[in-house]
């Protein structure tokens, strides 16, 4: 089989695992976890760049509207400054990779320090916050392994720039495969999650990482990420947030940077999901549900537009609205909470402002706290994906219908979208599962289950069209991206 497919220990051996995670089904780890996680937050930032300057801001816990943190967004100037003190890790292979390794070590070792912060500062669910602190882990693995055997060249300075939706989990692997070329790194945390991103630096620094090829840089977009994509030193640039965001990297770093420059850019989507009318019901709508809702619906995987096929929908549409009644949405740290908050209140007052336009099309919609910034799980009617203005980073599902002789019309109208992020589908007929796998234009697909999740080294991700360039991250194509491309060999 293709190399991705294959189980990470089959490719690396018994030593090549992916991070075991905890069981929260047992009362000792609980306890274990909750008497770790209370960590003081201070406002330093552990920035390398001398004399950093910006301004100060609030870190605030969505769950809550409370400040935990003021931390420092720097300036311009500084950024330069940064690009300026960077060095290329200039170390063998392997000391890079025992490094990389090592500090998966430190991450699992200070685990409660870093769910604290998860859930403080990004809203993330005790469940979230170790299923991305198993994530990170495996791409500081996956890419040590990756890499070790490569004695290829580095770029030079990388800008990484990372959403707040996988605070540490993306914003670590973006640094361990660039770090791991030898590059020198600079790495731009989102707006609303420093801190993590800051603790997460700490641990990389102090398994070995050189200061000069890892700096912190938190800061605005519009002043910090301008600053990286548009400095000529820059020779190579991995970010992972909106569609829109990246368009507008892409223009800037044509406008300043070298020719072929190159952009590894993993964005958003408008996810599908086709039920059909043999699917098991009850699979399908606890796949349906936790695609949609699970961590608030702030996954880039999240289903955003389910289609039913119209025999089975009222009943379908019924049992999700049933499933829906049963979600707890509230205190992201309560182990009975199945919706958390979403991450700020400007996300909460476009999500709602979406919903409030969108009125005559609510089929269910449940409560949610007035404390903090909550958007309820909301269930909208349309017709296709073509009712969808955008991607609503939140818990908002759409529902349409179709006829059993209209399913080719509704991929090629998904396909037609653009986007091309994941895809899930619930048959019981194989060779529909082969006709719509080959027919779909998606990074990934997923056949009955859900379609959020994927596992480093087992199943890589990434979208295609408006939904990413590749190569997909946790697969075997990624780390090779951040060496410089070897010279053709001479002819004789
Ligand atoms: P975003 O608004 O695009 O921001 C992403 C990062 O880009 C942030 O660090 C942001 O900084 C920075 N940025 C903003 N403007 C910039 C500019 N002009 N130049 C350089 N950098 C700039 O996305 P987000 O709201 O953080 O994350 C949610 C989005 O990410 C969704 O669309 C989701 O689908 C996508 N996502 C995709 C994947 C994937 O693997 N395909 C994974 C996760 C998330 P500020 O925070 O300061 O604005």
């Amino acid at each position: 089989p293709p190399r991705s497919l294959v189980a990470p220990e089959a490719l690396f051996g018994a030593s090549r695992r992916n991070s075991t995670g905890f069981d929260l089904t047992d009362e000792e780890t609980l306890a274990r976890i909750y008497a770790a996680r209370d960590v003081a937050i201070p406002d330093a930032m552990p920035l390398t760049v001398s004399e950093p300057r910006g301004k100060m801001q609030d870190v605030v816990n969505p769950a809550t509207g409370e400040r935990i943190a003021r931390v420092m967004m720097v300036d311009a100037e500084t950024a330069a400054r940064a690009i300026e003190d960077a060095r290329i890790w200039d170390a063998p292979a392997e000391e890079r990779a025992a490094v990389l390794r090592r500090a998966a070590d430190l991450y699992e070792a200070h685990y409660g320090p870093i769910f604290g912060i998860l859930g403080r500062e990004a809203g993330k669910s005790l469940a979230d916050a170790v299923a991305e602190l198993r994530e990170a882990v495996d791409f500081l693995r996956y890419y040590a392994a990756e890499g070790e055997n490569c004695s290829d060249a580095p770029r030079g300075i990388v800008g990484a720039i990372s959403p707040w939706n996988f605070p540490l989990a993306i914003f670590t692997g973006q640094i361990a495969a660039a770090l791991m070329a030898g590059n020198a790194v600079i790495a731009k945390p989102a707006e609303p999650t420093p801190v993590i991103a800051a603790y997460a630096i700490g641990l990389l620094h102090q398994a070995g990482v050189p200061k000069t090829a890892l700096q912190l840089l938190p800061g605005r977009g519009s002043v910090v990420g301008t600053a990286m994509t548009s400095d000529a030193r820059v020779a190579g640039l991995v970010f992972t947030g909106s569609t829109e965001t990246a368009q507008t990297i892409a223009r800037t770093m044509a406008a300043n940077l070298a020719p072929g420059t190159p952009l590894i850019a993993e964005t958003g989507g408008l996810n599908a999901m086709v039920v059909d009318s043999t699917a098991l019901p009850e699979q399908a709508v606890r796949d349906i549900v936790n695609s949609a809702f699970r961590s608030a619906g702030q996954r880039c995987s999240a289903l955003r537009c389910l289609y039913v096929q119209e025999d089975v929908a009222p009943h379908l549409i019924e049992m999700i609205k049933g499933a829906m009644d049963e979600l707890r949405v509230g205190d992201p740290w309560d182990l009975t909470t199945d919706v958390g908050p979403v991450i700020d209140p400007g996300a909460q007052k476009e999500i709602a402002d979406y919903i409030a336009a969108n009125a005559n099309r609510v089929l269910h919609r449940l409560a949610a706290p007035s404390r903090g910034y909550f958007i309820p799980p909301t269930l909208l009617k349309v017709s296709g994906i073509n009712d969808l203005e955008r991607e609503i980073f939140g818990p908002v599902l759409h529902v349409a219908t179709f006829r059993g002789d209209q399913l080719d019309q509704v991929i090629a109208e998904i396909n037609a979208r653009g986007f091309g992020l994941t895809f899930g589908l619930h048959t019981r007929i194989d060779s529909r599962v082969q006709e719509v796998s080959d027919a779909i234009h998606v990074g990934n697909i997923y056949v009955n289950r859900n379609q959020i999740g994927a596992v480093v080294g087992s199943q890589p991700f990434g979208g295609e069209g408006l939904s990413g360039t590749g190569p997909k991250a946790g697969g075997p194509r990624y780390v090779p991206r951040f060496f410089t491309p070897a010279a053709p060999a001479a002819s004789a």
